[in-house]
């Protein structure tokens, strides 16, 4: 059947001209008259259940009264009026209160009719009262229509100008709801439909906006939500079964010297027992005749380098180059000291690529890669670069904290005829969840033990006004040899400010701790290269006691003597960001100390963020809690996480559809890898139809 219907521009439909096909397009990407339909309610009001004026308060949402209007008056100055109304019902009195229209609205209510009074109570002047509410005259029509679920749809405030809020898009999507009858093409196999009860897709458009009753609704959405996952994994796992088909995958299969010399002569202590099976994991991928798609997960601190060096190991063994991708220049920066360090004077050639690398060097480089003669390649994004050729590539990490996209992967893989291994290696962990939809091609590999003896880090919550008991703590520690960090945030919008704060940061402290008793050092991105090298290797080696920073120093950077982490403006971190800077200390043997500091007023998602940050140091729970903050989107009320592209389903609160939804794709997939059977037609053209509409897909898998 053809999708002409759901492919029609939004213009066509009635209600909506040029002006507002325009803000429908930009604010919030509705071309057609399916994505239209794909603008789901965010929630709906239960226009069954009248209130009483009694049981009115502030904290209701929409609420719904019936009742007379019993006086009418308009107050202010001109200009500034208001038309204030008190609406009453058998038990008491509600006021109605209006900024706009105040002339035309006056002239309009009667004395002794009986109307339907629907808003939002608020606060206004002390009182309780509901704004701007929608009035209509008690009638046979509107009590009908009155008894069903309303939706309530997100709007952006371009939108409501244009008269597009909440009701105005209801309006929108009941002009076209009649008109797409039998025009809706199916996009589930009859067979699953039938065996999950799902209702067909038309039916479940239609209720899903203007639902006959709440069972009708939940069937709705857990068809709309199942499908939005299907399409996702059905995507990621044919991916994976595709590549199983196409590459043959390098064969490592054995270990040899590079692997046993460092292993037994080099390594300074005992793997985990978490570390030592992740390695048989990907040592069992990678000489299986397979080629490995692996992530990694471990919490920060749990020893993920290592392990990573250790299979680069054994692609050298095998005659094989192997180059590790880090997200910043300062991480492939440590990363190669601290590779070069681990190796000692083993006989393993790493270089460094970052885009800061002198031309001669480049050359350098680019030659040993090509002869085949440097074994690791440490580097950032210059490591995709197209002139950049290895002889022998077989095993690709790629270090993330910013995700790379699948195309930058890719392009990875094509440095070899036949593509390398590739490790991801997340930075935090990430819910069980989220990683199933943005690494759903990969499998995974968890670190779940942090190296034996580390003292879990005591956080705190402390605020603005009590920074001189915090310098005072610092210098105890300072006293006692140890090292302390202050980040900064930086955040690009606010860039100026925040280059001030950090600036006037540094003085404070540096007052406070002045030379030549105290040595402060300061590290933010404006600072070139070399300089900031050197402050770092300066705070590294302990010639400094404080490092004052941006988050540049965010990920990666190892300093055992560090015990405390001061973390400015806290709030304005997420979780995770909190969580990796917290694990820059608690790496030596000593206690470890992170201390938050805030305004006093926060919001409410920023003292939960404290909270959970001073409660635990587990980063599996803490990516919990930071998914379900974040779960909410941008706009007002939405549930779209935008990087996911779901606009029905959400992450947060669907796992069990995801996880059935996973199943299902598999069992497809597996069947039939390219979709080829009759009864896959219809996913088939529904992928091919979203791969052309590709919103944000590039960035998942
Ligand atoms: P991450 O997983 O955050 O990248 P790293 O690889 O940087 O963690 O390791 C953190 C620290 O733990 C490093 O100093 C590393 O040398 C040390 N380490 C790693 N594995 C072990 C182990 N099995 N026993 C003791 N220390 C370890
Ligand atoms: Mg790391």
């Amino acid at each position: 059947m053809s999708n002409s219907f759901l492919d029609t521009p939004v213009e066509f439909l009635k209600g909506v001209g040029p002006e507002r096909a325009k803000v429908l397009k930009t604010e919030i990407g509705v071309h057609h008259f399916g994505d239209l339909l794909r603008w789901y309610p965010f929630r709906y009001v239960d226009r069954t259940r009248f209130y009483k004026a009694r049981e009115i308060n502030a904290d209701l949402p929409y609420v719904q009264l019936r009742g007379t209007i019993v006086s009418m008056q308009t107050l202010g100055k001109p200009g500034q009026q208001r038309l204030v109304a008190e609406f009453r019902d058998d038990t008491g009195s509600v006021e109605l209160i209006w900024f706009q229209g105040v002339k035309w609205l006056a002239g309009k209510f009667k004395p002794n009719t009986e109307y339907i009074v629907f808003g939002k109570p608020g606060l206004f002047n002390g009182r309780i009262n509901i704004a701007h509410p929608e009035v209509e005259e008690v009638t046979d029509e509107n009590t009908k229509r009155a008894s069903a679920l309303q939706p309530v749809y997100p709007a952006t405030e371009k939108l409501k100008v244009k008269g597009l809020d909440s009701k105005g898009l209801m309006k929108l999507v009941k002009t076209l709801l009649p008109q797409m009858k039998g025009k809706i093409p199916e996009t589930l196999p009859e067979s699953l439909i039938n065996k999950l009860h799902f209702p067909s897709r038309e039916e479940a458009l239609t209720q899903v906006h203007f639902p006959s009753g709440p069972a009708q609704l939940r069937n709705a959405e857990a068809r709309l939500k199942f499908e939005e996952f299907l399409f996702i994994q059905l995507r990621l796992l044919r991916v994976r079964a595709q590549r199983r088909i196409n590459f043959k995958g390098h064969n490592f299969e054995k270990v040899g010297d590079f692997f046993n010399t460092f292993y037994e002569k080099h390594l300074p202590f005992p793997l985990t027992e978490a570390q030592k099976r992740v390695i048989k994991e990907i040592r069992r991928d990678m000489g299986g005749g397979k080629q490995m798609n692996r992530l990694l997960q471990g919490d920060v601190g749990s020893g993920k380098t290592v392990v990573a060096l250790l299979c680069m190991l054994i692609a050298n063994d095998n005659g094989f180059q192997a180059c590790l991708m880090a997200p910043t220049e300062i991480l492939a920066t440590q990363h190669l000291h601290t590779i070069r360090e681990l190796l000692g004077d083993m006989w393993v050639n790493v270089g460094l690529l970052t885009g800061n690398t002198k031309a001669s060097e480049r050359r350098e480089i680019h030659e040993q890669l090509r002869n085949g003669t440097m074994h690791i390649l440490i580097g950032t994004h210059a490591l995709i670069e197209d002139e950049v050729q290895f002889a022998k590539l077989g095993f690709v990490v790629i270090d993330e904290q910013h995700r790379f996209g699948v195309e930058q992967r890719s392009k990875l893989w094509r440095k070899n005829t036949n593509p390398p291994h590739v490790l991801v290696m997340t930075a935090t962990p990430i819910p069980r969840t989220l990683a199933m939809t943005l690494y759903g091609d990969l499998d995974t590999s968890i670190i779940d033990e942090l190296p034996p003896g580390r003292k879990p880090i005591k956080t705190v919550h402390s605020f603005d006004s009590h920074r001189l008991r915090i310098f005072g703590f610092m210098k105890e520690q300072i006293a006692e040899g140890r090292q302390v960090y202050v980040v900064y945030p930086l955040i690009k919008e606010s860039e100026k400010m925040d280059y001030k704060n950090l600036m006037e940061g540094f003085e404070a402290i540096s007052r406070a701790f002045p030379l030549p008793e105290y040595k402060v050092s300061i590290v933010h991105g404006q600072m070139k290269p070399a300089v900031k090298e050197m402050e770092m290797q300066r705070f590294v080696r302990g010639e400094t006691n404080i490092m004052v920073a941006t988050t540049v120093i965010e990920v990666g950077v190892n300093v055992p003597n560090a015990s405390v982490m001061i973390i400015e403006s806290a709030e304005r971190f997420g979780l995770s960001q909190l969580h990796q800077l917290r694990g820059r200390v608690g790496r030596g043997a000593d206690q470890s100390f992170c201390i938050l500091m805030t305004g006093d007023k926060v919001s409410a998602d920023a003292r939960l963020r404290m909270k959970t940050m001073c409660e635990t140091n587990d980063g599996f729970k803490i990516a919990e809690v930071d998914l379900q903050l974040r779960g909410s989107g941008d706009l007002e009320g939405t549930q779209q996480s935008g990087f996911t592209g779901l606009r029905i389903a959400d992450i947060t609160k669907d796992g069990t559809i995801l996880q059935q939804a996973r199943v299902v794709a598999a069992e497809i997939v597996d069947a039939d890898p390219h979709l080829q059977q009759p009864q896959n037609a219809v996913l088939l053209e529904q992928l091919n139809k979203e791969l052309k509409e590709s919103v944000n897909w590039s960035r998942i898998s």
